[in-house]
Parts: C-alpha cells; structure tokens; sequence
C-alpha cells in the first residue's frame, strides 16, 4: 500500500506582495512578507494556498507535487 502527501516544490513571486494583504497570511512562515523584502522556504509550506487566494494567483503561485511511500 502507498501513501501519498501533497508537497511543496517551489513558491515564485510573481509580483511584489502587499504588505497589508501579504504580512500574516501564512500558517507557518514559509512565507515572509516584509517591507524589507519576501522570504519563502518551500521545505515548511503546507500547501494550503492561501497565500494565492490572499495576495493573488497572479502574485506568487506554488508549485506542488506529490510524494508517495511504499509501506
Ligand atoms: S500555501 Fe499556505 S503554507 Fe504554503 S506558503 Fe502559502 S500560505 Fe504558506
């Protein structure tokens, strides 16, 4: 039987981010949004894309693949 999890390949900002819409949307800061710039660590992403619902698809976009074990 496999088992398989969603995971996170890559987050590209498209556009500049928003710092009002953009700061605090990510659960779990792998995604950055500062007026210093944006920080994106791919490695602790969900995949719950809110970040594209709330900064926009056309902002950053995340690109996910799958990943299955054998157990
Ligand atoms: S998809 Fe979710 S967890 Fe991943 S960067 Fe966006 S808001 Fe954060």
């Amino acid at each position: 039987m496999s088992r398989c999890s969603i995971i996170a390949k890559d987050i590209r900002i498209l556009k500049q981010l928003d710092l009002d819409e953009c700061s605090d949307v990510c659960p779990v800061e792998a995604l950055i949004v500062t007026s210093d710039g944006v920080r994106a660590e791919p490695s602790r992403c969900l995949v719950c894309l809110a970040c594209m619902a709330l900064c926009g698809p056309d902002k950053v976009m995340i690109i996910s693949d799958w990943v299955c074990t054998e157990s």
